[in-house]
């Protein structure tokens, strides 16, 4: 069997599938591993120490390989360099990009999608979007922190004494936890809020303080940790009393999503005007539509005074790391896929099942095959 990793075409995009460190995990689960030259190089993985771990390399991988390992869903043509029935692994965005389902389907490959990982805990070692979150929230933090025309921390200095910036971050997931923990690292003064109650202890932890809002949020989360939409009055209400945190804020940091939704508005261009000239939005949800009202996806702008930036694919800013911890996911998961080194792909495991999107022509995620 022969695992092969491209080179990402993707504009902007620096990460890599597998690093050298992981090779021999798959030479000793029994396969071949076959890179492509070049693929690590923006993330700082060179060539040499691919070969020095016992990978191949070769100018064209897909129509070598058994097991295709990527970051970034492949073009029409490259999934047609595939072998028929060969297996991908990677970030599909099954959701929206039903051109390369159709065609994943008519090459009969079978197509494994790391965003629909079921939130287990057995599947924790092969929580790719949870990775890419932390990558992310502490991106987000660097920026707004290089962006401010203050300091983060309190600083008392013979040229007098200079006061802690403020935080607010909304939506404390991941992304947002390691905003927090950023933040505060770098000597600010952070408060955060999220509809799930169980969350004020974590941010608590990381010494920021709640945002007591006094709001209850219905049914708060599904069983997988993940939070539930809620009414148009309620988000009426959150951004009602939300509006005294942001406006005391130079930096607010939203992250609040709710899955397969577009990201719900919790910042009004009302709030924006109420904010300090000068002050920073990093919108962590820009690329599900946004939590701020004035956010433009992929653009940093300025309006009424207030710079709002609306980052797109942040993990691959620090590609380095990102990759190796998307690469361990990735690995993680082949590696349970496999028996005696050849797939076994059982079905009933939700393990195996829950990010299985194409298989034998067709396709057998249910929520995929309603959105085509
Ligand atoms: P996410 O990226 O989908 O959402 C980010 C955050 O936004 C969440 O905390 C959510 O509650 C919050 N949010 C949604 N609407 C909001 C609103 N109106 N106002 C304020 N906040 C709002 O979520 P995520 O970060 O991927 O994960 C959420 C939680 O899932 C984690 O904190 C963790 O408890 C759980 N989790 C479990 C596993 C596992 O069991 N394997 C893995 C990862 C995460």
């Amino acid at each position: 069997m022969i695992a092969s990793v491209p080179k990402e075409t993707a504009p902007d995009e620096q990460r890599v599938a597998l690093v050298p460190e992981l090779v021999p995990r798959l030479t000793k689960a029994g396969l071949e591993v076959i890179v492509q030259s070049g693929a690590g190089e923006s993330a700082g993985f060179f060539d040499a120490a691919y070969e020095g771990k016992g990978a191949r390399l070769e100018a064209e991988v897909f129509d070598k390989a058994d097991v295709v390992l990527k970051v970034q869903p492949p073009t029409i043509d490259e999934i047609g360099r595939m072998n028929e029935d060969s297996i991908l692994i990677g970030f599909l965005q099954p959701y929206t990009n039903a051109t390369a389902v159709k065609a994943l389907v008519a090459r009969k490959i079978t197509a494994f999608s790391m965003e629909l990982m079921p939130r287990i805990t057995r599947a924790q070692s092969m929580d790719a979007l949870s990775a890419m979150s932390t990558v992310a929230g502490y991106k987000a933090v660097l920026i707004a922190a290089s962006r401010l025309p203050r300091f983060f921390p309190l600083l008392m200095t013979a040229a007098g004494t200079i006061t802690p910036a403020r935080v607010f971050v909304i939506g404390a997931g991941v992304a947002g936890l390691q905003a927090i923990g950023t933040a505060k690292r770098l000597g600010a003064v952070v408060e955060a809020y999220d509809t799930r109650p169980a969350v004020k202890e974590q941010v608590e932890s990381l010494g920021a303080k709640f945002a007591e809002l006094g709001l209850a949020a219905k049914d708060a989360e599904d069983k997988s940790g993940y939070a539930k939409a809620q009414s148009k009055e309620f988000y009426q209400k959150q951004q009602e009393m939300m509006s005294r945190y942001v406006a005391a804020a130079d930096v607010v940091i939203p992250t609040a999503l709710v899955p397969g939704q577009r990201a719900p508005i919790l910042i009004t261009e009302e709030m924006v005007r109420g904010m300090r000239a000068g002050s920073v939005i990093v919108d962590l949800a820009a690329e599900q539509g946004g939590n701020c009202a004035l956010t433009e996806a992929g653009r940093e702008i300025v309006r009424h005074g207030v710079m709002i930036i609306g980052p797109m694919n942040l993990p691959s800013t620090v590609p380095f790391q990102a990759s190796e911890m998307y690469a361990r996911t990735v690995t993680n998961y082949l590696v349970h896929l496999l028996k005696d080194g050849k797939p076994h792909l059982d079905l009933g495991d939700e393990l195996t099942r829950g990010p299985l999107v194409t298989h034998r022509g067709e396709v057998l995620h249910e929520v995929v095959k309603a959105k085509l």
